[in-house]
């Protein structure tokens, strides 16, 4: 029978990978929590209007990249393309506005988009998000944007770009787009085909245009800075003061538009070095419109989602070194000794440390390979001599010393066996 592969777009992420996930989720969810975001789980899947309503029909998004389907009582069901409408909608259905003042909130988990897969963009990706909710103060967009800046820099990728842009209001917007259409439709016939098709349905994402020629024309496009109002731009203002005031590095970027409609005002991305054409590894801004179109009440927000796949790509080409620690690997031979030696084991890890126990009963030779292998920092050896006697052998294995131990006595060594593994460690790391 004929193998059947992992779906196109999708991947599976082995062990040896996942190392560099939990890394970026524990590092994630320790600043998120310095800085009092609370986590909030909601499904993955969601009423297909959620999304048309929320992200808005003309955007990429939802015209062409959702996975949307019927399920068997006939309602139009689609998996999330984002975490931004989903958290937006469960911050309405579970009234947190009347907790009062302001909901910081966080999320990480599998979106879904059909896409063209290439390195760094896929149908299944992973997001780690955030959404601070109830405030129009400037503070909160430098917030959320240090946050991002303070993670990137934890996970140890210093070499970031920041591009910042304001899209003002609504009302902003629309003279822009006025203005813009304006300028545009004198080279209606010199613009890629998507973008012709946007210039009636939306002419924003004409600036954020890949083409060649289109990036050439959209370049002496009207500037939407020039068109934001006194309250606009007062607010942006302060979001590029408090920026400085932090040390943290921006550049403006008019043209940075942003794939999905609700956005309002400040609009930024993060983009690494070294990911080629897919360098975004994170976007975001603020969306004060969002949760009274989805029907709660006036609530100002703003949010950013980072692209996990993007940043752990470029932790693992940096070679940023990382292991799942073992502390002891334990070889028995022997019906007595293997006994015995899955009862140690057992009592390790009941007191706190790792331990992989060697299944084969092979030869010890064979058994000492794997444990040196293993990346253990020391051996527990049990043979009929070690059964008989109710002890243990515990090799050190980046010196190759050994001493004997009773059984009984381990339990009451764990300070000890921990100081002389934290010892190990710090011998084998100089
Ligand atoms: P792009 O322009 O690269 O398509 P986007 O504007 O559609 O990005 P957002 O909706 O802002 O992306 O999502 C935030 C982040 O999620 C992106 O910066 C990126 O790192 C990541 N991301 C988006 N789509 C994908 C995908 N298909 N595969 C992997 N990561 C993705
Ligand atoms: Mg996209």
């Amino acid at each position: 029978m004929g193998f059947i592969q992992v779906s196109r777009g999708t991947r599976d992420i082995l062990p040896d990978e996942v190392i560099y996930w939990q890394h970026v989720e524990a590092t994630a969810r320790q600043l998120l929590h310095q800085a009092a975001y609370r986590e909030l789980r909601t499904p993955i899947f969601e009423q297909t209007n959620l999304f048309e309503r929320g992200i808005g029909e003309a955007t990429d998004v939802v015209g062409k990249e959702m996975y949307t389907f019927k399920d068997r009582g006939d309602r139009s069901i689609t998996l999330r393309p984002e975490g931004t409408a989903g958290a937006v909608r469960s911050f309405i259905e579970n009234k947190l506005h009347a907790q009062g003042g302001v909901q910081r909130l966080w999320y990480i988990g599998p979106m879904f988009r059909y896409e063209r897969p290439q390195a760094g963009r896929q149908r299944q990706f992973h997001q780690i998000g955030l959404e601070c909710l109830g405030s129009t103060d400037a503070r909160a967009d430098a917030e959320v944007i240090a946050i991002a800046s303070q993670l990137l820099n934890a996970l140890g990728v210093s070499e970031w770009k920041l591009s910042l842009n304001s899209l003002g209001t609504t009302e902003d917007r629309q003279r822009y787009r006025e203005a813009l259409v304006n300028y545009l439709n004198d080279y209606k016939d010199d613009l890629d085909t998507d973008s012709q098709d946007r210039l009636k349905r939306n002419p924003l994402r004409i600036l954020d245009s890949k083409d060649p020629q289109t990036q050439h024309i959209a370049q002496s496009a009207p500037s939407i800075l020039n068109y934001l109002g006194p309250d606009s731009k007062k607010h942006f203002d302060q979001v590029q003061q408090l920026l400085t005031d932090l040390g943290i590095d921006y550049q403006l970027t008019p043209s940075l538009v942003r794939g999905l409609d609700y956005y309002t005002h400040t609009a930024f991305e993060f983009e690494l070095d070294g990911l080629g054409s897919q360098a975004t590894v994170c976007g975001g801004g603020r969306y004060d419109g969002l949760v009274s179109e989805l029907g709660g009440p006036e609530t100002p927000a703003v949010g950013w989602a980072i692209g996990m796949e993007r940043l752990i790509m470029l932790l693992q080409n940096a070679e940023i070194a990382l292991n799942q620690s073992l502390d002891f690997y334990c070889v028995a031979r022997g019906p007595e000794a293997e006994a015995q030696a899955l009862l140690i084991c057992q009592n390790l890890r009941k007191n706190g440390f790792s331990v992989e126990m060697d299944l084969s009963g092979s030869a010890f030779g064979k058994q000492l390979k794997r444990a040196n292998r293993s990346g253990a920092i020391a051996c527990l050896i049990l043979g009929d001599t070690e059964a008989c006697d109710r002890t243990v052998q515990l090799k050190w294995l980046a010196s190759g010393e050994q001493e004997s131990i009773a059984q009984a006595d381990l339990s009451d060594l764990t300070s000890q066996l921990q100081n002389k593994l934290n010892a190990a460690k710090a011998n084998s790391s100089t």
